[in-house]
């Protein structure tokens, strides 16, 4: 009998390999009576910093009869999941490739699904892939050279490629498991299967989305980098054909979008093809800089460093009743570095990652406010583009006209007073920085809540708001400021046969629920359309 058990307690010193005694001595069993033992999840309980300990959640097997003794005692939950009902594809003729558009994790896992199941997708990305895009980001951080299809936003492996790799979701989806399987058996580390703030790092995730474009490939798909979508043409409320590079015509019925969030000239071409698109609020502010052993001090006391615990994170929510807004840490990135994030000539955009070790020494995280399609000030689907643009030019302007980021000291920006100087060992952004005033290129409201949010995050993480913390502006891409509108059967409103999925559509929101929306688009795919030979 198989049965889930919570709450087992670990101290920060104890292997576990103690798990198993643990489990016997509470549940009064004897160790031959545990047939079986898989941890589901590991977290760190840090609510009281003089006993910071780790809390597991298994999942055991044992025999019927001591099962049918001790069920229901402990906190012991048999397990009664049925497995999921078989996809059972449909009927209609798909008579070509299902297109994907994108290899963010949307596009991604929408295309192995596909393929998995003999679809042989045709896959376009309008970067590079992961290796040379890898070159062109470095080419851009260190010399300023920034390519507009191939860098943070665009290319193999989607926005988060050069990111924390964070894999944590608040979504609760039965697909979240099958992201995770995947990430593994495409070379993740198994313990994102079990651990409660799962992360790959930077340096493995570029590993683990190539072996994903791979294993489409050996499954019959076709993944081509350099490969625009410029067009769509319908026609009688239905897909008809794509155009790639502005000059290339490929037939289809089936269109992934998953273009994610910064794809302004796809939204752009989208309207003009008759597409209902609409405003969507989004987020916008600051990336802050700590030193990480702050930030352990704070979170972890006296356990500050110690080897079991890795760098401390954070997350925090300030909401103001009165004005009707809330600013939260987003993105966190423990020993990471700021990123430049532009995808657009003339722009400046911040971001973090880190490498799976996550020793920089830093701690990053965006500081960001909600912004409401009526701070938009203009209408029109795209008039959220419009707004974060403005804000990325003026921080190009503000930090020199360069590409350097302006950035300011936490006690300048709250004394609002220009910065002259940062300490640098803690700004990490590069190709440079400008001390400056932030507020030359944040909208008032948020500079307004970024204050007060500070001053508010002070009080619930020592020091949060030292005085030599660095700020570094703006960010802007946090989610997509519009939605393209589908249906209940997932198709673009009144455009029968393109699949808008992930971020970009305004669906999900981080890695985790990108991919598992790209599943949802897949599926509904498979479960429409019927694959074969003539899918070429
Ligand atoms: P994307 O990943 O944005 O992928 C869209 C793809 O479509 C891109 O590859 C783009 O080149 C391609 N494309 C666009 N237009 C076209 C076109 N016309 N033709 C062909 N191809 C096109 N999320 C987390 O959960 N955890 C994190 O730690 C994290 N860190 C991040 C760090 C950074 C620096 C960034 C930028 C983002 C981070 N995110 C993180 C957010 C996460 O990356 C996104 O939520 C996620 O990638 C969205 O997936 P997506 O597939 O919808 O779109």
């Amino acid at each position: 009998m198989r049965f889930r058990l919570h709450n087992i307690r670990l101290g920060l010193d104890e292997e576990s390999s103690l798990l198993p005694q643990k489990i016997c001595r509470k549940l009064r069993i004897s160790p031959e009576e545990l047939l079986n033992c898989q941890v589901l999840k590991k977290a760190v309980d840090a609510r009281k910093k003089d006993n910071i300990h780790f809390v597991y959640s298994v999942e055991i097997e044992l025999p019927e009869k001591t099962g049918r003794r001790i069920a229901g005692k402990h906190g012991l939950t048999p397990v009664t999941e049925q497995p999921n009902a078989p996809l059972v594809p449909g009927n209609i003729p798909l008579g070509y490739r299902p297109v994907i558009v994108g290899t963010g994790p949307a596009g991604l896992f929408a295309a192995l699904l596909l393929a998995e199941y003999g679809y042989r997708p045709l896959v376009l990305e309008r970067g590079y892939d992961v290796e040379t895009r890898t070159a062109k980001v470095l080419d851009f951080w260190e010399n300023r050279a920034l390519d507009p299809e191939c860098n943070v936003q665009f290319g193999e492996g989607g926005a988060g490629t050069f990111s924390d790799g964070k894999l944590t979701t608040r979504i609760n989806d039965p697909r979240v498991t099958r992201v995770f399987e995947t990430f593994v058996a495409a070379g993740a580390p198994e313990e994102i299967l079990y651990l409660s703030k799962p992360h790959i790092g930077t340096d493995k995730l570029r590993a683990v989305v190539k072996n994903i474009r791979n294993r489409i490939i050996e499954l019959g798909g076709q993944v081509r980098f350099q490969a625009k979508l410029t067009n769509i043409f319908h026609q009688h409320g239905a897909v008809t054909e794509v155009e790639v590079n502005g000059k290339e015509r490929i037939p289809a019925r089936a269109v992934v979008l998953a273009i994610g969030h910064s794809a302004r000239d796809t939204y752009r071409m989208l309207v003009e093809q008759g597409f209902y698109l609409e405003q969507k609020a989004f987020a916008m502010g600051v990336r802050i800089e700590h030193p990480q052993q702050l930030i352990n001090e704070a979170q972890y006391g006296k356990y500050a460093n110690h080897p079991s615990l890795g760098a401390a994170d954070y997350q925090l929510v300030y909401k103001n009743k009165e004005l009707d807004r809330a600013a939260y840490t987003f993105c966190m990135c423990p020993g990471g570095q700021v990123v430049a994030a532009a995808s657009e000539k003339d722009t400046v955009v911040t971001n973090g990652m880190s490498y799976f070790a996550r020793n920089s020494g830093i701690a990053n995280s965006a500081v960001a406010v909600s912004v409401l399609p009526d701070d938009f000030g203009a209408k029109g689907p795209l008039a959220g583009v419009q707004f974060q643009r403005k804000w990325e030019m003026l921080a190009f302007q503000v930090g020199g006209k360069n590409y350097n980021a302006p950035v300011q000291r936490v006690e300048d920006f709250l004394a609002g007073r220009a910065s002259d100087n940062v300490d640098l060992d803690l700004a990490s952004y590069r190709p440079g920085i400008t001390p400056a005033d932030l507020h030359g290129c944040l909208p008032e409201f948020v500079s307004e809540m970024l204050e007060m949010a500070i001053e508010d995050f002070d009080k619930k993480i020592r020091n949060f708001g030292y005085s030599d913390a660095v700020l570094t502006g703006v960010e802007t891409r946090t989610s997509a400021p519009v939605r393209i509108v589908r249906d209940e059967e997932y198709n673009a409103v009144g455009i029968a046969g393109v699949y808008p999925a992930g971020e970009g559509a305004g669906y999900a929101g981080g890695i985790i629920s990108a991919a598992v929306d790209g599943l949802r688009v897949a599926e509904a795919i498979i479960k429409k359309y019927r694959k074969g030979e003539e899918t070429d």
